[in-house]
């Protein structure tokens, strides 16, 4: 599908944005969408060379690059003070960052691999919660009523039939912290929501799969019940900017699926 929205109206002028797992698919197409509707972008990942190019390829006026590692709350802590320093305040969070292994790394529970699942949480669900955490934090001191939008998916949903059962379990917690964040966090006007996708060509689904994203596309787009049409991770990216603006202000504690009606 991928249209983008911009038709003039910028809907986060003036607003700061921290997005996890920013140098690549989701998250890089989010933020090229919020920097062009006037946020300030903070891309953090793991991937420096790559993020590095999206800041480069958005602008150094208009965001910034960072390494963190979503598993080491130092590191996610860090991130959020060079945000504040940078910008002054903190609006959004995107936490988006997560790992998608090999169906035999992560496989059904009869032969589940504990190690492999404790790796898929560390990044998707505990690293998350990180990401969260401190983000709240500081937007609480900033007296800021901020929007944090986690990337959940139709794994979080669902069970999983043949494999995936740690992704699944993972993306399940991440609902699990939103509703938790969203009660907690709604007396200090916090907004906090999913957006929860089917699959995307992304390097994450072309590598675990080892498929090109031609071969990904053809092979999920049956798995919707839209006709001729295919997720792009710009559709996802529209999806966060409604969540993060005041489009969504009384909009807190939901999961917003992006699957073509295929979970319904
Ligand atoms: P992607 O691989 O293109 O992007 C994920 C990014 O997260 C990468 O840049 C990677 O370097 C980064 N990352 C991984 N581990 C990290 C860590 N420890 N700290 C910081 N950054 C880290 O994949 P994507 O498809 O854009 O995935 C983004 C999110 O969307 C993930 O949470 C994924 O689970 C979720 N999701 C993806 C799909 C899909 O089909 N692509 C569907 C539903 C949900």
């Amino acid at each position: 599908m991928a249209q983008n929205s911009f038709a003039g109206t910028k809907k986060l002028e003036g607003k700061v944005a921290i997005i996890t797992g920013g140098a690549s698919g989701i998250g890089e197409a989010t933020a090229r969408l919020f920097s062009i509707h006037g946020a300030k972008v903070v891309i953090a990942d793991i991937q420096d060379e790559k993020g590095r190019i999206v800041n480069k390829s958005i602008g150094p006026n208009n965001s910034s690059y960072v390494h963190c590692d979503v598993t080491k709350e130092e590191e996610v802590k860090s991130m959020v003070e060079f945000t504040v320093q940078t910008y002054g305040k903190l609006h959004i969070m995107f936490s988006n960052a997560g790992i998608l292994r090999k169906p035999d790394e992560d496989p059904p529970v009869l032969d589940l691999n504990l190690s492999e699942t404790d790796l898929i949480w560390s990044v998707n669900a505990r690293g998350m919660a990180a990401c969260v955490k401190h983000a709240a934090k500081a937007m609480v001191e900033l007296g800021v009523k901020g929007s944090i939008v986690c990337t959940g998916s139709t794994a979080a949903v669902s069970g999983g039939i043949g494999w995936w059962t740690g992704y699944h379990m993972s993306k399940h917690a991440v609902l699990g912290l939103m509703r938790c964040a969203s009660k907690q966090l709604g007396k200090h006007g916090i907004r906090v929501n999913c957006v929860s996708p089917s699959v995307v060509a992304t390097p994450l689904t072309c590598e675990a799969l080892e498929e090109s994203a031609e071969e990904i596309e053809k092979l999920f787009q049956t798995g919707t019940n839209l006709k001729e049409v295919v997720l792009k991770a710009e559709d996802v990216a529209e999806a966060v900017l409604f969540l993060a603006s005041d489009d969504s202000g009384f909009i807190t504690g939901h999961n917003l699926m992006v699957d073509g009606g295929r979970c319904s």
